[in-house]
């Protein structure tokens, strides 16, 4: 009997897991330099803090959340996304009580009960990063920038940034009721009907083409726009002109979360197909509210890791395949007594701070090679009777196939000033 990993997940082996880690780094090291603290929190949560925080009406908690129960009766959900894990924490530490905003960034993975294809997957990652409590348009356009900075660490240059404001809670309900006005006289199925009443703006969300088609008209948020929000969006605008991020203006950029406010945002890529969202994010001033903790008006992200991952494949940045840490020295020792005695060496060599890998399994002279070059090791040392003998050891150069002996006292020395 043999297993696969479940439907919609997959694995990560090397060397593409080696890209996984460096693209998490490159994500969140522009958060970093920003003063964002790095925040875990648990992968299961209360499910009651999805359904209020993610809301109700929203696909995530309606459809694709993975609920079970312990062994002690409690519902929990294995987090589907990372923002109302971090309110939390951030309630229940009180950090919010410190300093504002509160800065953190996160990294890990989360799950959805989605359609699996390509770049849609049950069980994704996604690097985070949240700025909570204060209300200040160049704290929305500080999280884009260091979103747009991530990508071109990586060397991106097809990602796209899409903006648009979604309005506060003074001039939303002018603007629901008039979409949901125009929505109601739309043909439109039943679930999607149901949707107006809940969660209009979500309607505008809806892929499927005839829905596109007879969305043409509606009326747009930036019409129905405070003037608190239109001065707060203009600043946001500007400060992304002025330090030079690139975007383009969506008004019909909405998100699937209920908690959403003011500025809204997203970054695609062209090379994706449908699944085309690589990131995204926005304002999200009544979440803290909504799960019991005071006002917090705040601002976040989350960025695919995984589709990250797809676009550097689309723009073909993923060519030099070993991207991890590379072997440097490889051992090949010839015997039981030059096998202990590399061990010790090639423990040595880790260290000194070398990579350095052995061949094991006691194979002869012809396979050990084979290991050598496979490892991709500059050098590879060769240990025989007559070696130690000698307190000796051969290093071959494996780009010029030359060959010197050298006195195992010495041979970590020469290596490090090889490599240095
Ligand atoms: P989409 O519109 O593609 O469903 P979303 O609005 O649900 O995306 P968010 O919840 O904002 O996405 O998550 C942020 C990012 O996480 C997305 O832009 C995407 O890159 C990634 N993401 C979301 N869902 C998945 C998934 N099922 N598999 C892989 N990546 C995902
Ligand atoms: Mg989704």
């Amino acid at each position: 009997m043999s297993f696969q990993a479940p439907k919609g997940t997959f694995d990560w082996t090397p060397p593409r897991s080696e890209r996984v880690l460096a693209i998490r780094e490159a994500l969140a090291a522009p958060a970093r330099r920003a003063g964002y603290g790095y925040i875990e929190t648990p992968v299961f949560e209360d499910t009651a803090l999805f359904a209020r925080g993610v809301g109700e009406s929203t696909d995530i908690v309606s459809k694709e959340m993975y609920t079970f129960t312990d062994k002690g009766g409690r519902s929990l959900t294995l987090r589907p996304e990372g923002t109302a894990s971090v309110v939390r924490a951030v309630l229940q530490h009180g950090l919010h009580n410190g300093q504002l905003p509160v800065k953190l960034w996160y990294s890990g993975s989360q799950f959805r009960y989605e359609r699996a294809q390509k770049g849609r997957y049950r069980h994704f990652w996604q690097v985070g990063a949240e700025a909570l409590g204060s209300e200040d348009p160049a704290l929305d356009a500080e999280l884009i920038m260091l979103a747009a900075d991530g990508y071109a660490g990586l060397g991106l240059t097809g990602v796209r940034l899409l903006i648009n404001t979604l309005g506060c809670k003074e001039c939303r309900p002018g603007y629901r009721a008039a979409l949901q006005e125009f929505l109601r006289a739309l043909d439109l199925d039943e679930p999607t009907r149901a949707r107006i009443e809940i969660n209009p703006l979500r309607v505008l969300d809806d892929k499927r083409p005839e829905v596109q088609a007879q969305l043409a008209g509606a009326p747009m948020v930036v019409d129905h726009l405070c003037g608190a929000c239109k001065t707060y969006h203009e600043e946001v605008r500007s400060l992304l002109t002025a330090s030079g991020v690139a975007f383009a203006d969506d008004p019909r950029l909405v998100r699937g979360l209920d908690y959403y406010t003011r500025t809204t945002f997203e970054f695609v890529h062209d090379g994706l197909g449908s699944q085309s969202a690589v990131g995204g994010g926005g304002r999200y001033d009544g979440l803290s509210e909504m799960i019991g903790g005071p006002s917090l008006p705040s601002v976040g992200w989350a960025l695919g890791v995984d589709r990250t991952l797809l676009a550097m494949e689309a723009e073909g940045l993923l060519a030099d395949e070993a991207a991890g840490e590379r072997v440097q020295v490889y051992g090949v020792p010839l015997g039981e007594e030059a096998r202990r005695r590399m061990f010790l060496l090639v423990t040595e060599l880790r260290r000194a701070g070398l990579v350095a890998d052995m061949s094991f399994g006691g194979k002869g002279l012809k396979g050990a090679m084979k290991g050598a070059d496979r490892s991709g090791a500059r050098y590879a040392l060769v240990l025989g009777e007559r070696d130690l003998a000698a307190r000796a050891v051969q290093l071959k150069d494996l780009t010029t196939a030359e060959q010197t002996e050298v006195p195992l006292t010495e041979v970590v020395d020469i290596l490090k000033g090889k490599f240095s």
